[in-house]
């Protein structure tokens, strides 16, 4: 096997970029893996080494062998100029902001957006003296009654956290870029493999690597795809500053989830809509929020504009008392009740997301809990709902 250097990586389809990018046998002496390379201390041979930093590697800070195998991987997916990673998705959330941001901007952030980024945007670069607001995800190229003088940024993600309104993202970035600002975008729900941010126009791709790229729920990690070679400065500048680094087991451990991403990915779609199709047909289901679903709002532009969708999506209830809710969900076998998703295993979260949107409401009409379809066999997890709703009729 011999080493192929990024730009040699484009000749091959996604699937095998997957196998090979950030791998040189030839490096490892000889083992398939790229290994875990840890360290603080870079020792130099001379002085003149020393004066001249030369060395590939200065200081563990500034990034290590198995972290740039991993950038490497990353970037071939994404197609961009560059790739940073940080040790959570939270992470890549807020460091383009503060990379793009300066006192006296202006932000606008989708009011269906990840609640803690909308979080920082409140706390921090408020405190910092940016000014936020929000827009309705539905906007499109509405947005640009919205813009002001001083408006840098956009914050944009698709389809919105919880909630999975689908917002026409190149409407969005064209607009963005008429009136001179940039677009961030967090796009961990479909990954680089079922939508191309960049070719949509957004300058600055997030992903939460802790979901589908991990894919094993045991690993914290995110990280920020820059369009151009110039925001690719700016960001890892800032990253630099910052000292933001991760763990070199971290970055192994996601190499390793990159490899199967796509076949987890297939499978995981195919499961997450024949789970979403027979919650659809349930009598104690009011609505089922999928994008890929024929007659959902968000269709037509999940269509136009994805190649795919995830096993991740959300569900209304017809309205039931709280411990009917809690019939369902406190006994299911199967699905684990807690936050993140993307790994092997199913998991359920009811959420309410209508005490903190500021520009639009939330009135779904009943119950909503959202629904992470992992690994298993569907038969076994349609049982396990069956049993669930069934609990939850002799409740309420
Ligand atoms: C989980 C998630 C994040 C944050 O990732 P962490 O690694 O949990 O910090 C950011 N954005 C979205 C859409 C997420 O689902």
């Amino acid at each position: 096997m011999k080493k192929v250097p990024l730009e040699g990586l484009k000749r091959f389809r996604e699937r095998t970029r997957l196998v090979l990018a950030g791998r040189d046998p030839e490096d490892s002496y000889g083992f398939v893996n790229t290994p875990i390379v840890r360290g603080s201390t870079v020792l130099y041979q001379s002085l003149d080494a020393f004066m001249a930093r030369k060395a590939r590697y200065m200081y563990g800070t500034m990034g290590n062998p198995t972290l740039d195998a991993l950038e490497v991987a990353l970037n071939s997916m994404e197609g961009g100029a560059g790739v940073v990673v940080c040790p959570s998705g939270l992470l890549a959330c807020t460091l383009p902001l503060l990379a793009t941001l300066s006192s006296g901007d202006h932000l606008l952030v989708t009011d269906s957006v990840y609640r803690p980024t909308r979080n920082f945007a409140e706390g921090m670069l408020k405190r910092m003296g940016v000014e936020v607001s929000y827009y309705d995800p539905l906007i499109g190229a509405g947005i640009a009654s919205l813009f002001r003088p001083n408006t840098k940024v956009v914050f944009t993600e698709a389809p919105g956290s919880q909630t999975f309104e689908m917002p026409d993202i190149p409407a969005i970035a064209s607009v963005s870029h008429e009136k001179g600002a940039l677009v961030i975008m967090d796009n961990t729900w479909a990954t680089p493999l079922f939508f191309d941010s960049h070719a949509a126009g957004v300058d600055l791709s997030i992903q939460a690597g802790t979901k589908y790229y991990v894919g094993h729920s045991d690993v914290l990690i995110g990280t920020v795809s820059a369009r151009t070679p110039e925001l690719y400065k700016l960001i890892r500048t800032t990253w630099e500053q910052l000292g933001v680094i991760v763990a070199p087991e971290d970055a192994f451990l996601t190499l390793r989830g990159i490899r199967t991403m796509a076949l987890r990915l297939k499978e995981q779609q195919a499961a997450g809509l024949e789970m979403a199709r027979w919650l659809r047909q349930r009598p104690e289901v009011k609505r089922v929020l999928h994008p890929a679903l024929e007659d959902d709002p968000g269709h037509a532009i999940w269509k136009r504009d994805f190649t795919g969708a995830s096993s991740l999506f959300s569900i209304v209830l017809n309205p039931v008392p709280h411990k009917a809710v809690a019939a369902l969900v406190d006994h299911l076998v199967l699905f684990g009740m807690g936050a993140s998703w993307g790994g092997y295993e199913s998991l359920v979260l009811p959420f309410d997301c209508s005490t903190y949107r500021t520009v639009t409401r939330w009135e779904p009409g009943g119950p909503t809990i959202r629904i992470h379809i992992g690994l298993e066999d569907t038969e076994d997890l349609k049982q396990d709902l069956d049993d669930g709703f069934r609990r939850m009729t002799a409740a309420i």
